[in-house]
C-alpha cells in the first residue's frame, strides 16, 4: 500500500511528530507499506536551500520537491526503527525558530474574533443603491484594468528592481504612461477610464508585496498550464496592510480627468488561491485577513474620490473543491470574504468584480449573493453561454458580457461586437448591460488596442442611438 502522507501540495516542512504517530498507527494494521507525496511533486518549487534571499528562520521550514523526498526518507527510517531521534529534534528547533520569527499580529487576530454579520454587508440593498450611484450613459462602456505591458513598461520594472532608477524616478515614468493611457481612453471616450495597471507584474504579486505576512521566492517556478509558469507567492504569518497600496496612481490617473476612474483591486480568494497558504490557521481566516487589509484600500480609495472600484475574483471558480459536497463550505467562506472586502464601500460606491473563464450556472446562488453592483464576465469565446448561465438563472445586478476577446490579436469590429451585444439585450434588461472587453489587455499592443477599443464605444453609440429612437426621442 501507498500512503501518500508528506502533503505535495504546499510548500511547509512536515510536523515529524504528527506523522510519526499517524504513522505508528497505521503499522498496527498495515504490515506494508510505502510512504509517499500526497500528489505528483508539480506543484510545488524543485529547491527551497536555492532560496538565499528569504530570511534563514522561514526558508529552514520550507519543503520543496527536494526537501519532501528526505522527508519521506525520514519518516521511512524512523518508522522502521532507525534512531533519527537527532534530526527530528533539529526539525523542531527550527519550527519553534520559525514561530517566534513569524509575523502575528493580535489587532488583525481580535478583529477577526468580533466581525459582526453587518460588516459584511453593505448598507443598503442593491435596489437601493444603484439610485445613488454615479449616472452613467446606458450600455456604459469601460475596460478590466491592465493596458499593454510594452518592453519599455517591463525595462522600467527591471531598472527599478535593479536600483538602477530611483523611486521618485520610476514613478514619474509610471505616470507618464497613465497619463497616455488616460487619454487614450478620453478620445475613444470610454464611461469608466482605469489607470492602467503599469506599476503590476501581476495581480497578486503587486498586492502580496505590499502585505506583510506574504514572501516571495526567486527560484520557485511551478506549471500553470501549458508551458505557462508561475511563482505563486506564500503565506507565512498574519496579513495586514502597512500602507495604502494603489492610491497614488488612483488619484494620480483621477486627477487628469473629469470621467470616473475605476480604482482597481485583487480580491482575498483569488489572493489566496493562487498563494500557498500556511497550515496552522484555515483558508477562510488568511482570506479574511487579506479581506480587511483590501476593505481599508476600499475606505482609502473612497476618501480619495473613487466612485468606483472593482475587486477582481478571476480564481473564485477554480477554487472549488473536486468534491461536490464540499462546495458549499468553500462558497461559503470565499463569497464572505468578498463581501467583507466590499462592505465597507459607501452606497454611492459602485462595486465591479470580474471573473475570467468561468462557468456559473451551478453556482449562481453564491455569484448573486458576491452582491456587487457589476460583474464583468468572459463572454466572447464561450458564445454567450456564461451569459446565458446568468440570465438563466435570474442574475438581477449589472453585467458586463465580454465583447471581444482579449487573447485574441485581431481587432474585433464593431458589427461583431454589436451582434454580440443584442444577444446581451434580448436576455438582460437594457439597464443591466456594460460593454467591455473581456479581460485586461495587458498581453495586446497598442496598435490592437486603440482600434479595438474605439470600434467598441462605437457598438454602445449604435445601441443607445437606437435605443433612444425606440423610446421616440
Ligand atoms: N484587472 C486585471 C487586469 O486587467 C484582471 C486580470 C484577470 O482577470 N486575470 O489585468
Ligand atoms: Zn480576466
Amino acid at each position: 500500500m501507498g500512503l501518500g502522507i508528506v502533503d505535495a501540495r504546499n510548500i511547509w516542512q512536515i510536523r515529524p511528530e504528527e506523522i510519526i504517530s499517524k504513522l505508528e498507527v497505521i503499522k498496527e494494521v498495515v504490515k506494508e507499506f510505502t510512504i509517499q507525496p500526497s500528489a505528483s511533486l508539480q506543484f510545488v518549487p524543485y529547491d527551497a536551500t536555492r532560496e538565499k534571499n528569504l530570511p534563514e528562520a522561514l526558508r529552514n521550514v520550507l519543503s520543496f520537491a527536494e526537501q519532501k523526498l528526505q522527508e519521506i526518507v525520514l519518516l521511512a527510517k524512523t518508522i522502521s526503527g532507525v534512531d533519527t531521534s537527532q534530526e527530528i529534534q533539529l526539525i523542531k528547533s527550527k519550527q519553534q525558530e520559525f514561530y517566534n520569527f513569524s509575523p502575528r499580529n493580535s489587532e488583525v487576530q481580535s478583529k477577526l474574533k468580533n466581525l459582526k454579520t453587518d460588516e459584511f454587508e453593505r448598507a443598503l440593498p442593491y435596489s437601493k443603491r444603484i439610485a445613488r450611484q454615479l449616472p452613467l450613459p446606458p450600455f456604459p462602456t469601460t475596460t478590466i484594468g491592465s493596458f499593454p505591458q510594452t518592453p519599455e513598461v517591463r525595462q522600467l520594472r527591471v531598472k527599478f528592481k535593479k536600483g538602477e532608477i530611483s523611486l521618485a524616478e520610476y514613478q514619474t515614468a509610471i505616470d507618464a504612461q497613465i497619463a497616455d493611457c488616460i487619454k487614450m481612453q478620453e478620445d475613444a471616450e470610454v464611461d469608466v477610464l482605469v489607470h492602467g495597471e503599469f506599476e503590476r507584474t501581476d495581480m497578486v504579486e503587486f498586492f502580496g508585496q505590499q502585505l506583510s505576512g506574504y514572501a516571495f521566492t526567486e527560484h520557485g517556478w511551478v506549471q500553470s498550464y501549458g508551458s505557462r509558469y508561475v511563482r505563486p507567492p506564500f503565506i507565512y504569518g498574519d496579513i495586514t496592510r502597512t500602507q495604502p497600496m494603489t492610491v497614488r496612481e488612483f488619484k494620480y490617473a483621477q486627477s487628469l480627468t473629469e470621467k470616473p476612474v475605476k480604482g482597481m483591486l485583487t480580491g482575498p480568494v483569488t489572493m489566496i488561491n493562487w498563494s500557498y497558504t500556511r497550515t496552522d490557521i484555515s483558508r477562510q481566516e488568511q482570506a479574511y485577513q487579506i479581506a480587511l487589509a483590501l476593505r481599508d484600500e476600499v475606505a482609502d480609495l473612497e476618501a480619495a474620490g473613487a466612485k468606483i472600484i472593482q475587486i477582481d475574483e478571476p480564481a473564485l471558480r477554480e477554487g472549488l473543491p473536486l468534491k461536490q459536497e464540499r462546495w458549499n463550505e468553500y462558497l461559503s467562506w470565499s463569497v464572505d470574504s468578498f463581501k467583507l472586502s466590499a462592505g465597507i464601500a459607501k452606497s454611492e460606491t459602485q462595486i465591479h468584480t470580474h471573473m475570467c473563464y468561468s462557468e456559473f450556472g451551478d453556482i449562481i446562488t453564491h455569484i448573486e449573493r458576491l452582491d456587487a453592483d457589476v460583474l464583468s464576465i468572459e463572454n466572447s469565446r464561450s458564445n454567450n453561454e456564461t451569459l446565458y448561465e446568468l440570465t438563466d438563472g435570474g442574475y438581477s445586478k449589472q453585467v458586463g458580457n465580454g465583447v471581444y476577446d482579449v487573447h485574441s490579436p485581431a481587432v474585433p469590429t464593431t458589427e461583431q461586437m454589436l451582434s454580440q451585444l443584442r444577444t446581451g439585450i434580448a436576455n438582460l434588461p437594457v439597464e443591466q448591460i456594460w460593454v467591455n472587453p473581456d479581460c485586461g489587455l495587458k498581453t495586446r499592443r497598442w496598435e490592437e488596442v486603440i482600434p479595438s477599443i474605439k470600434n467598441m464605444v462605437d457598438a454602445a453609440k449604435v445601441l443607445r442611438e437606437e435605443a433612444s429612437v425606440n423610446k421616440g426621442e
